[in-house]
């Protein structure tokens, strides 16, 4: 018995550069979970990536068809409007092929009734965490040859059942190391699963149907990196997991002992995590470790819109969470929703000084990122839920599963558009620039292309736009709105011309 695991084409494009798409890390894994669940269960495996590829529908149907494959599970992330040409490689597939065919993942578990509804073609979905569902799907199968139902399959007319979560994620398989994880030097593994918090834009909960996080043994944690360190050469480590540091002092020891672990490779490491998990001591032990960066999802500097997106911290958490980082030595990356769909003009200019007066607005890569974050709305989300309820959603039939809303206050949404606009000429700018080596910041430029431009001069424009955004959205001419932002995007033009 054969699968082959596919990943859909899902080619990123300037629109969604910087989008704050909710895909948590944990999904880079899940391909290779599932073929070693699958060798487990005695089955042979193939891979197939076409995620970053431009092959056409009838190019991918072969290639999947070459394999003579059983089952054809597909790991179905958001195709950022390609959603049609995986479509038609299931109709491909299911005209001149017997294999049953299905999907897993986080985009899957979400949609998966409008998923099964928009691609007839699909026999099942693995819904929610799906090890223990797969395992299971494929003694089965060799069984019973056809998929039948079971608690964590959804099948198109029948009840789903959903699956309890693994009591003991130290028996998961180790992961393939397989697709696009393999061109980089850091390799991404998972001490723990989930999360306790409850944020309202997060899709962990929803994934894994509760609000709870497991962890895993370190001896499991020691074997696993023993074996993927002997795969290839490895420079670092990404703990991918949403919360690294739990609660409570027994955590804050294994967290310890995990740091120790990756001492004894000699490998740096990085990690996201909760603000309010931060303290002094444990950053220390974890930067003798070899802990290189930390993520800290703050996502707002409005107490306001903390409140209201459910983060459960204070404005004052994070500036703590912040200094403890920076006193660690530790390099500091920020997720930051700017614009939150119910967000004031207040608001937006509550979130520029704190940000400014945390010293994070002064590189222009981050003040672009920072700067620019919305939130957009995937199927399956509360947001898509709400918006609908509340007719504020903006559905375009080419993106079935993503869509606009429109801001409680239409000025923000001004300003989000704006700058919007900004950013894409920014980093299409920046892209270009980048690809053909030019110096940047006026550092040298290689051999032959003389191009220079001044850092700071980038982030000064970046800066005054957003701020002349919001006052002349605060004016309601939109004549005048124009006006300033043709002018900021004229003026970076003329800097990263
Ligand atoms: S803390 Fe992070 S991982 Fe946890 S629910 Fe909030 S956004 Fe999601």
């Amino acid at each position: 018995m054969k699968i082959v695991i596919v990943e859909n084409p899902r080619p990123l494009t300037v629109e969604h550069y910087n989008d704050v798409a909710n895909a948590p890390l944990s999904a880079s894994l899940n391909s290779g979970y599932a073929l070693a669940v699958a060798r487990r269960a005695g089955w042979d495996t193939a891979y197939l990536d076409f995620s970053s590829g431009s092959d056409d529908a009838a190019a991918i149907a072969a290639r999947i068809r070459s394999e003579a494959a059983d089952i054809v599970l597909f790991h179905w992330v958001y195709s950022w409007g390609h959603e049609e040409r995986v479509r038609t490689v299931l109709e491909l597939l299911r005209r001149e092929n017997a294999a049953s065919l299905g999907a897993f993942g986080l985009f899957p578990t979400l949609s998966r009734n409008r998923l099964l509804q928009f691609a007839p073609q699909l026999d099942f979905i693995l819904a929610g965490e799906f090890e223990g569902t797969l395992a299971e799907l494929l003694t089965l199968f060799v069984a019973r040859r056809s998929i039948t139902a079971q608690p964590g399959v959804a099948l198109r007319d029948e009840k789903f059942v959903p699956r309890r979560l693994i009591a003991d994620l130290s028996r998961l398989p180790v992961p393939d190391d397989v697709g696009a994880n393999c061109d980089y030097p850091t390799l991404n593994i998972a001490a723990s699963r989930g999360c306790y918090g409850t944020c309202s834009f997060c899709f962990i909960h929803r994934y894994y149907g509760c609000s709870s996080r497991r962890t895993r043994d370190v001896v499991s944690l020691e074997r696993e990196l023993e074996t993927r360190l002997s795969r290839r050469d490895i420079k670092s480590l990404y703990f991918i997991d949403p919360t690294f540091i739990g609660q409570g002092d027994k955590e804050r020891e294994r967290v310890g002992a995990i740091g120790l672990m990756a001492a004894r490779v000699g490998l740096p490491f990085g990690f996201e995590t909760r603000v309010d998990s931060l303290d002094e001591r444990l950053m220390t032990t974890l930067t003798g470790n070899g802990a290189t960066s930390v993520f800290l999802g703050i996502e707002s500097g409005s107490g306001s819109v903390l409140e209201r997106i459910g983060k459960r911290i204070s404005t004052e958490q994070i500036r703590r969470g912040v200094r403890i980082v920076r006193e660690s030595g530790m390099r500091l990356n920020i997720g930051f929703i700017m614009f939150e769909p119910d967000t004031t003009l207040d608001e937006l200019k509550e979130n520029f000084s704190f940000l400014d007066g945390l010293g994070l607005l002064t590189d222009h890569d981050l003040t672009a990122n920072l700067l620019y974050h919305n939130q957009i709305v995937l199927h399956g989300s509360a947001a898509w839920q709400r918006f609908e309820q509340e007719g504020r959603l903006l559905v375009e039939g080419h993106l079935p599963f993503e869509a606009g809303y429109r801001f409680r206050d239409e000025r923000v949404g001004l300003v989000c558009k704006a700058m919007g606009r900004l950013t894409s000429e920014y980093f299409t700018r920046m892209a270009a620039i980048r690809r053909d080596g030019s110096g940047i910041g006026g550092g040298p430029a290689n051999p032959g292309t003389p191009k220079l431009f001044s850092r700071e001069e980038v982030n000064i424009i970046l800066k005054e736009a957003f701020m002349a955004f919001c006052s002349a959205a605060e004016n309601r001419l939109p004549q005048q709105f124009a006006v300033v932002e043709n002018s900021c995007i004229v003026q970076l033009r003329s800097i990263l011309a």
